[in-house]
């Protein structure tokens, strides 16, 4: 098993259709406890009772200081240690550069890229003290693109912003044996994109995938497992694309 006793926390993982929720069932499967936070609306606590017995829900909002300390917090006192942080929580808007406006920009980027830094605080002391962590952040192929298939260009800036962001936690803190990485998905099947692929435009967007397909939740989350396990252990600031090769 990859993750034997590890302490796993993942944000905006109560999705059973979702990256977080796969990941968090990987992870499980391969000996982490798991904490899944998300907003109460999402009832992180029910998916986590999905996972089985050992694991638990928090509810949590990422653009909020506070609560993601206090969840650290509870995490914490449940298993006295946390060794793993999948930064997951993320929300999209299709979107023209000319329509956003200023609300619009605030909510996209105050889940990606504030709730990266925010639940990354949050977690940072429990690793310092440990000297060990794994941080995994969810970015995305339209931040390599400058556009997404289906997020806008505020999106795109959001998760280019997760890159970097990633990039300074993994050289201030390397030397304490923090690993911090990304990765950044294509097009996968979740509720973000649910519906919204017009029918016209799917072919087109299969051509553009060498892989020929859309990617599932479980393809995002075996990357995820991977930079999270000691096989990675001499990887940080590494962005790993899991986009059935998009870009090529
Ligand atoms: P999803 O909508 O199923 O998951 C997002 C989760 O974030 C939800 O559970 C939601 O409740 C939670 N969330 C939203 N705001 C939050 C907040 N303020 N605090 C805590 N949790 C919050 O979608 P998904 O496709 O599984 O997305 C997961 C991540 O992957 C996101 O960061 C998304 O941008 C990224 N991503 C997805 C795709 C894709 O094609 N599905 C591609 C690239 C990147």
């Amino acid at each position: 098993m990859l993750l034997k006793d590890k302490v796993a926390v993942i944000t905006g993982g109560a999705g059973i259709n979702g990256l977080g929720f796969a990941t968090a069932r990987m992870m499980g499967e391969q000996g982490a406890r798991v904490a899944i936070l998300d907003l109460a609306a999402a009832d992180p606590q029910a998916a986590a009772a999905r996972l089985g017995e050992g694991h638990m829900g928090v509810v949590a909002n990422v653009t909020d200081k506070a609560s993601c300390e206090a969840a650290a917090a509870a995490v914490q006192a449940r298993y006295g240690r946390i060794d793993i942080l999948v930064n997951n929580a993320g929300v999209t808007q299709p979107a023209k550069f000319l329509d956003i406006t200023g609300a619009d920009y605030d909510r996209i980027l105050d889940v990606s890229l504030r709730g990266t830094l925010y639940a990354s605080q949050a977690v940072l002391p429990a690793m310092l003290a440990q000297q060990s962590g794994a941080i995994v952040c969810i970015s995305s192929v339209s931040a390599q693109r400058g556009g997404g298939i289906l997020g806008g260009p505020h999106y795109s800036a959001a998760k280019a912003g997760v890159l970097g962001l990633a990039r300074a936690m993994a050289r201030e803190y390397g030397g304490s044996n923090i690993r911090v990485n990304c990765v950044t998905p294509g097009l996968i099947a979740t509720d973000i994109n649910k519906g919204k692929i017009p029918d016209d435009k799917r072919q087109g967007i299969l051509d553009g995938i060498p892989l020929a397909r859309i990617g599932e939740p479980a393809d995002v989350a075996g990357c995820v497992v991977f930079l999270a396990s000691d096989l990675a252990k001499y990887c940080t600031g590494v962005t790993l694309d899991v986009n059935g090769g998009m870009l090529i």
